[in-house]
């Protein structure tokens, strides 16, 4: 059996392949998982990161990193992560398999956001949840209903359906006019004027962001950010994260040194 280390970065923004270059130049194992945008695909001109006089456009900056990444050997999964696990090693679950690994670094960026329909924000903790594996066991032998469509949404709909009596999929955001209830979440209300009671709500809207997965499995949250120490370690043992998903200065240079960091704490980890 090789006793080479494997390591599992999640995220190939300026935080997760920072942490790449780092690992894969440390002799592990080192692949980054990815699936959708970065925030740099937003970004059209940075002019404040170091060594670009004139700027640079967010998605070449990203592109060459990514281009830096696997010149040194490191691999590109196009998978999205939706889940997080402990088994006999630690496993990241994608849309496509479940990849054992010694080590994870999170860096997924900014919290996804919740639809903005009537009474999610209401009934947060009250019947909304954000996730199955942590919240479904309340919901035994209940009708609970996944908002969302995509592959996150089938994997929290998997969760639930051994729990649940009925699991509902609410897969057409536009055809839902609010969620109602009195103390808790009763009831969705469609634009028809049809209604579904419901005992609870579980959000799976787009890809699983950072605080879905780290609530998974049993990551501290600070907000909606993962809680890191100075090593940018987790509470978990193994799991590290940077970047923007763990807050403060929401910029390239911050998130590249988490990365850095990151990646150094891990393989500290990883050589014991
Ligand atoms: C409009 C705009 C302009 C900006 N301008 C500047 C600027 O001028 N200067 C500056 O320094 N910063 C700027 N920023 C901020 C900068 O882009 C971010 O701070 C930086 O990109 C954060 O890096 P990150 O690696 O933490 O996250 P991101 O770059 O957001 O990367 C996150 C990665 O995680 C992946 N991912 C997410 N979910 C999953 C999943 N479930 N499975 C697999 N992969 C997943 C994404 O595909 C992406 O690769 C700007 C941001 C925006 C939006």
């Amino acid at each position: 059996m090789s006793d080479v280390k494997k390591i599992t970065i999640i995220g190939a923004g300026p935080a997760g392949v920072s942490a790449s270059l780092y690992a894969v130049r440390a002799g592990i194992d080192t692949t980054l998982v990815v699936h959708g945008e970065s925030a740099l695909d937003k970004a059209e001109s940075i002019e404040n990161y170091y060594g670009f006089p004139g700027g640079i456009s967010g998605a070449e900056l990203k592109a060459r990193g990514i281009e830096q990444a696997k010149g040194l050997g490191v691999k590109v999964l196009e998978e999205e992560v939706v889940g997080l696990a402990f088994e006999e090693k630690l496993v990241v679950k994608t849309d496509a398999e479940r990849h054992e690994t010694d080590a994870i670094i999170i860096a997924m960026g900014s919290q996804r956001k919740a639809p903005a329909i009537e009474g999610i924000k209401e009934f947060e903790g009250r019947g909304v949840s954000y996730c199955a594996v942590c919240d479904g066991f309340f919901y035994r032998g209940k009708t609970v209903a996944v908002l969302g469509a995509g592959e996150y949404a089938d994997s929290e709909a998997h969760e639930l359906e051994p729990l649940a009596e009925t699991v509902i999929r609410l897969d057409d955001i536009d055809a839902i006019e609010k969620f109602s209830g009195d103390a808790k979440i009763e009831k969705v209300e469609f634009k028809d004027g049809s209604a579904q009671e419901i005992d609870g709500l579980f959000i799976a809207y787009g890809t699983a962001g950072p605080g879905d997965l780290a609530r998974k499995i049993g990551i501290l949250l600070n907000g909606d950010k993962i809680a890191v120490n100075e090593e940018m370690a987790t509470n978990v043992p193994g799991i590290y994260a940077a970047g923007d998903c763990t807050g403060g200065l929401l910029q390239v240079s911050k998130a590249v040194s988490d990365g850095a960091i990151a990646a150094t704490s891990a393989i500290k980890y990883l050589r014991g």
